[in-house]
């Protein structure tokens, strides 16, 4: 065992500060709180736009921990982000302040988004969960890497934007099962791009820049970034991060996932091979329980 720093440090945020809101009527709150409960991406575009003119950060460090896990020793560090009041983690594999990222070149990272259904809940129509952990497991085999884990709930459409896509989404029988709805004329499954489309939301709200900042603020120069997504790529990159895309290979659970990932490699431009977007086996009508596929996400 080695030794164990125990001087406490003092805490930033007990430091006394200003609480007063008189410069906010209360109907001026509850107007800001609607308006990043309906459309969250809105508030925070124009308070990244005014942060950017000022040369300012649009991330803070509230604080850091080590945290010992299933899938090995992290040191556990947190963001609070000025544009839309969100917090945001990051998981750097070993002990980060005695430079467990080493160089800071050709890390090992994985930009996570929140997803409370199936992480919390284990919700049957996506698998983030899985996507997380195996990352974690990809990072504890090399021994160095990042996770960060960004608070965008429902591809940052919030959480009233994910009820009303689910909504549109699923729907029950008369003998109370949930089925995956289909078009009424094409008898395609809703799919989750089509089901925020419905809701009148567009099909991606996260900004990813946020994931560039935080790997910016413990010195990482270039990833190696576990993704088929273009824009999480251009996020990082905005920050001066080189980027190495890396695929992540996970077998999908059911059909609702597999024409997810169909929908994001012809509408979102997410790179997946023609060969992992084809279902094998047959598929069995009225139950969302289907075959197997392989496919990387
Ligand atoms: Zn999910």
């Amino acid at each position: 065992m080695g030794k164990i720093e125990t001087v406490k440090k003092p805490n930033p945020n007990t430091l006394e500060r200003d609480t007063s809101l008189s410069n906010m009527n209360l109907r001026q709150i509850i107007t800001l709180r609607e308006g990043e409960w309906d459309k969250p991406w809105t508030s925070s575009e124009v308070i990244k736009k005014m942060l950017e003119k000022e040369g300012l950060p649009m991330i803070k460090e509230l604080g850091r921990s080590p945290l010992p896990t299933e899938y090995g020793d992290w040191t556990y560090i947190t963001f609070g982000d000025y544009t839309n009041g969100q917090h945001h983690e990051m998981l750097v594999y070993g002990d980060e302040s005695k430079g467990s990222t080493g160089d800071g070149e050709d890390i090992l990272t994985r930009i996570h988004s929140s997803c409370r259904t199936n992480e919390v809940y284990h919700a049957i129509n996506c698998e983030c969960r899985k996507e997380l952990h195996e990352a974690m497991t990809l990072v504890q085999k090399e021994d160095r890497g990042i996770i960060l884990y960004l608070e965008q709930e429902g591809r940052g459409m919030g959480m009233a934007g994910k009820m009303a896509q689910l909504d549109n989404m699923f729907g029950w029988t008369e003998d109370g099962q949930i089925e995956q709805k289909r078009d009424p004329e094409t008898e395609e499954r809703i799919d989750t791009d089509r089901a925020y489309k419905d809701a009148g939301y567009p099909s991606e709200s996260r900004d990813f820049t946020v994931a560039g900042e935080m790997l910016h603020h413990i010195g990482v120069k270039s990833v190696r970034l576990l993704t088929n997504n273009p824009r999480k790529i251009a996020g990082v990159t905005s920050a001066g991060i080189e980027v190495t895309p890396v695929e992540i290979h996970i077998t999908p659970e059911n059909e609702i996932i597999a024409s997810d990932l169909r929908s994001k490699a012809k509408n979102l431009g997410h790179y997946i091979g023609q060969e992992h977007l084809v279902v094998k086996g047959t598929i069995v009508e009225n139950t969302i329980f289907e075959k197997k596929t392989e496919a990387i996400l």
